[in-house]
């Protein structure tokens, strides 16, 4: 019999990735879609602009060494050009955080429910997920994750705020548990959304990597920067850490128009934080207008509320659709909906006062 190539052992058992569906078109009712945690507001001209620039030179490669982007966010973060490393999209910094710092075998902890591209990211390493469920209230347990650090341990994964279920991690939580976690363990903050933390003592990520040589930063310029179709984060990280994130990406992994947009985009912080006010302003809305409907929902400082729903949750995501709206159900768990246009926000309280809890 001829043999056939095949993939490690670990390919077969890696998760699917269940990306946010759109909505169902429905005649006469404008839609909404709610599933992916996405920015509602059009990019703006001046960033369309640089772009359209950008794409114009297409049949070059782009800056591999992402200089512009690198001293603009250098300047605007007050961090030095080397803890800088962007990707394709934060979720490929969590790929590279595992490729190059993980063997196989190796653990990596992080709360469970969260991001679902960490444990796919993970089995790809065949590095092991260990997994250690969040509290009744949807916050990370870290008491838990420190007491789940091995010998096998190399990194610790904290999602804040939290996705889906949206609480964000204080700053006195994650100093008890670096001060539990050994130096040698990388500690992650994925701070995909920490624009639209408004919570007073939430981490301040920037001060803790300054503080410590194990702890990397992931952002984004998918969600507060609208750029989610365009594909960049980046990670900020003590300088040894960065040079390995770089090591391992891909080449040329932020195209031109990418790196052309996020710099635009950087440029025009204010007006688009404007925007990020203005969703904070509808997120605090749709917390309010759920929990009057009856609601217990957790605390909620990403642009997305998160509905615990268990055995309900496909039927919740069904009256969802029948109203014009699409949200992202984790099915026998629940749903989290997205803070989207103001009319679509609307949908969401009226469903949450249709669907009881
Ligand atoms: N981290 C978290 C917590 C996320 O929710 C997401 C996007 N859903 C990402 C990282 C990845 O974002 P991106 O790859 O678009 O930068």
């Amino acid at each position: 019999m001829a043999q056939t190539p095949h993939p490690r052992s670990n390919v077969s058992a890696i998760p699917t990735y269940v990306p946010g569906k759109p909505p169902t078109p429905r005649p006469g009712l404008t839609t909404f879609k709610l599933s992916s945690n996405e920015n509602p507001y059009p990019p703006l001209p001046g960033v369309v602009e640089a772009a359209t620039r950008a794409a114009g030179a297409m049949n070059r490669y782009p800056d591999m060494g992402n200089a512009e982007l690198y001293a603009a966010l250098a300047e605007s973060l007050g961090v030095p050009v080397d803890d800088l490393a962007a990707a394709t999209g934060s979720v490929a910094l969590i790929y590279q955080l595992v490729g190059a710092f993980c063997d196989p075998g190796d653990e990596v902890v992080h709360a469970w429910r969260s991001f679902e591209a960490y444990p796919i990211a993970i089995t790809a390493a065949a590095a092991t997920s260990v997994k250690v469920p969040v509290l009744p209230d949807g916050r990370h347990d870290l008491d838990a994750m420190a007491a789940a650090v091995t010998d096998r341990t190399r990194i610790v994964l904290v999602c804040t705020p939290n996705n889906p279920t949206g609480p964000a991690v204080t700053q006195s939580e994650l100093d008890a548990f670096l001060a539990k976690v050994p130096s040698h363990v990388l500690v992650v903050v994925d701070e995909a959304y920490v624009e639209f933390v408004r919570m007073v003592d939430a981490v301040d990520g920037l001060a803790t990597y300054r503080s410590h040589d194990n702890v990397v930063l992931t952002r984004t310029f998918s969600k507060a920067y609208g750029l989610a179709g365009f594909r960049v984060g980046y990670a900020v990280a003590p300088a040894p850490i960065a040079a390995a994130l770089r090591a391992v990406s891909l080449p040329f992994g932020v195209s031109s128009v990418a790196q052309a947009a996020a710099v635009a985009s950087l440029a025009a912080t204010d007006e688009l934080f404007e925007r990020v006010d203005a969703l904070v302003t509808e997120r605090d809305r749709v917390v309010a207008g759920v929990r009057a409907a009856g609601w217990e929902i957790p605390d909620a400082q990403g642009n997305f509320v998160w509905f615990e729903l268990g055995g309900r949750t496909a039927d919740f995501a069904a009256a969802a659709d029948e109203l014009g709206i699409v949200v992202r159900p984790f099915a026998g768990e629940g749903a989290r909906v997205s803070i989207g246009e103001p009319e679509g926000n609307d949908r969401v309280i009226e469903l949450a006062r249709s669907f009881r809890p």
